[in-house]
């Protein structure tokens, strides 16, 4: 993914990481006898995908929320609904079997944003990111805001742990502040759900309709108020909280001046088209995006508003929908933009020396010109013609 596909390729392993991917005949003159040599016949080498949005923890809700939903506040009324009467057993049951849907479905690091400290799993992989999820309109200590793991983190294998806070309409511009300072701070990614639907929009232009009902209902409406009259991203923008560690989550409802601000700043984009046509809260602009060079990567959402955790599935509905988007651009998205969204390209997204030594064979029968393989990569990969190299987990 940073440079050229390479033909008859070869990638030297060792322990967790690559050391070389090179041309075969390149390498076979420093492979001394006691390397092991594997032949991958007809198929690609590809790194392993990076899934940048869900949340695990409402993976017991899948396929119990009817989809497409007709607006968003319905799906939320529904996910509220659902959501209380859950027991803390059907979450984790849901995380973990979300986290083995993740690992199926050819991730090997995920972002997973959460709010329940407590469903975490131990295992190294696939790896993670976790965004302990920051919520409270009416509140404005952190400390207070904050899960205890975040607190005091407990450093694990194949995990990261830093902030985000929900949306503009649901935490309050202190929490988001202070949020993005403590992620500044530990020099860690920060992230956000940003432009998802028109109710956040009219709440922010307005202070009415459906977000402020909502938080009045909840008794989180915080009396005095007052509407900054503005986009989220320009809101966001007026808060200090947009640099090049900042990921936005969404984007669908944006100006153009909101897109100048975002590619201005630097700020990643994760986009989760089918989680938004099945909320039916509009169609992000993938294609302007891309124009302005803002760093994009792709994102499952939740098992409450989409019927899988499938990044495959996700970019061959992206491909379907966005046809003006090429398919190297998803590719692209699908891996090494989601590790350097999450600041882990050193890592995950690319054959290279130093990066994880677990990764992706998809079987490309036949010939396959380069103007075509990353098409053919996804609907391979979609159809399941893949297979994971060095994954102890799976193997
Ligand atoms: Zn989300």
């Amino acid at each position: 993914m940073d440079r050229p596909p390479i033909p008859n390729g070869a990638v030297l392993v060792s322990g967790d990481s690559i050391v070389e991917a090179a041309r075969y005949q390149d390498l076979k003159a420093f492979l001394s006898s006691g390397v092991q040599q594997v032949e991958h016949g007809a198929a690609a080498l590809a790194p392993a995908l990076v899934n940048a949005h869900t949340h695990l923890e409402l993976s017991f809700l899948q396929g119990r929320i009817p989809l497409p939903q007709r607006s968003f506040a319905d799906w939320l009324e529904n996910l509220f609904s659902l959501r209380v009467s859950a027991s803390r057993q059907e979450q984790l049951d849901g995380s973990r079997r979300g986290r083995w849907q993740v690992l199926k479905s050819g991730a090997g690091l995920y972002a997973d944003t959460s709010n329940e400290p407590g469903l975490d799993v131990s295992d190294e992989f696939p790896a993670r990111h976790i965004f302990r999820e920051i919520l409270g309109f009416d509140q404005y200590d952190l400390q207070a805001a904050v899960a205890s793991d975040i607190r005091a983190p407990q450093a694990a294998v194949g995990r990261t742990i830093s902030l985000a806070a929900h949306a503009c309409y649901s935490t309050s511009a202190s929490l988001i502040q202070q949020a993005k300072a403590w992620c500044r701070e530990h020099r860690l990614p920060f992230s956000i759900h940003v432009a998802e639907h028109g109710d956040e929009i009219e709440f922010l232009q307005t202070g009415s309709g459906y977000c402020r009902e909502l938080l009045q209902r909840l008794g989180r409406w915080t009396p005095g108020w007052r509407a900054p009259h503005t986009s989220p991203v320009q809101y966001l923008d007026s808060l200090g909280v947009l640099d090049r560690e900042t990921l936005l989550v969404h984007a669908v409802h944006m100006r153009q001046t909101d897109w100048e601000t975002v590619a201005g700043r630097g700020c990643a984009v994760c986009f989760c088209p089918r989680s938004n046509h099945n909320l039916n809260v509009g169609r992000a602009d993938i294609e302007k995006s891309l124009r302005y060079g803002i760093p994009a990567c792709l994102g499952t959402d939740s098992l409450a508003s989409n019927s899988d955790l499938d990044l495959f599935a996700e970019a061959v509905h992206l491909l379907n929908h966005h046809p003006k988007v090429s398919p190297d651009a998803v590719f692209f998205m699908m891996t090494h933009g989601g590790a350097r969204a999450l600041k882990q390209a050193q890592r995950f997204g690319s054959l290279a020396r130093g990066r994880h030594s677990t990764f992706l064979s998809i079987n490309l029968p036949g010939a396959t010109g380069l103007s075509r393989l990353s098409e053919k990569l996804i609907h391979q990969g979609h159809r399941g013609e893949w297979k994971w190299v060095n994954c102890l987990r799976n193997n």
